[in-house]
């Protein structure tokens, strides 16, 4: 891995990207990868961050409520704000993890439409974050896969916020991941269920490395 590259770690609520971001921060620091982890939405970070979680709060009313393409403009505001940063450190030749990206929006803010809207709602957001916003292209998607119900079991400690909190939602945006994944060049999808409980994290880990070890 001698120039930057942008790789993606995405999927639901309790899917477990957190954990294997940390996994790889120590593995890969050990082996001198020159390496940042930046994780969205940013919740702190600036205004968009803070309206995506009055969002998520439900401040702005149910999901069926909010105008997916409004919200969606929210995250793309946050992630614009980090293109500097990001460019930099791809320019620095770093490897930069991202804990969700664009396919976040996608998966979430498509299951609140209906499906026949969804291929207009990718196409949109692709010209908004990739042309208007013009921020980086990521040069591969890693999508966890889990059973929505033990994600939903997985952040059972958290103070569930919009998506978390409904089942339905989590399944739609499920789908909509594994949809993306057969639809968008550079995905790969790592099932972390066996026998319907989480594989090991080392496991999945595992899996993971030899994903970014094919990366040039
Ligand atoms: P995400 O960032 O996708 O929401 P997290 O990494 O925060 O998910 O994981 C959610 C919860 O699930 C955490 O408590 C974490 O310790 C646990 N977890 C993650 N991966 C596994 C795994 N492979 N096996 C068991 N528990 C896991």
């Amino acid at each position: 891995m001698n120039k930057g590259r942008l790789i993606v770690i995405d999927g639901i609520d309790g899917s477990g990207k957190t954990t294997q971001i940390e996994l790889l921060k120590q593995v890969l620091a050990s082996q001198g990868v020159p390496l940042q982890i930046i994780s969205f939405p940013r919740y702190e970070d600036n205004e968009y961050g803070k309206l995506v979680k009055r969002y998520l709060e439900g401040e702005f009313g149910s999901i069926n409520e909010v105008d997916p393409r409004k919200m969606a403009c929210l995250f793309a505001g946050d992630r614009l704000l980090a293109k500097p940063i990001i460019e930099k450190w791809l320019a620095e030749g770093k490897l930069v993890i991202c804990n969700r990206y664009v396919s976040a929006s996608k998966a979430h803010m498509g299951a609140n439409l209906p499906k026949e809207k969804r291929a207009e709602f990718f196409k949109w957001l692709d010209v908004l974050e990739y042309e208007t916003n013009a921020i980086p292209k990521e040069d591969l998607t890693i999508l966890l896969t889990v059973d929505p119900e033990v994600g939903q079991k997985n952040v059972l400690g958290r103070h569930p916020d919009l998506h978390e909190d409904n089942l339905k939602h989590l399944e739609e945006a499920n789908k909509i991941y594994l949809e993306l994944s057969g639809m968008e060049p550079n995905w790969e999808v790592i099932n972390c269920i066996e026998n319907g409980q989480m594989r090991s994290k080392e496991a999945i880990h595992q899996d993971i490395m030899q994903i970014l070890s094919k990366i040039s």
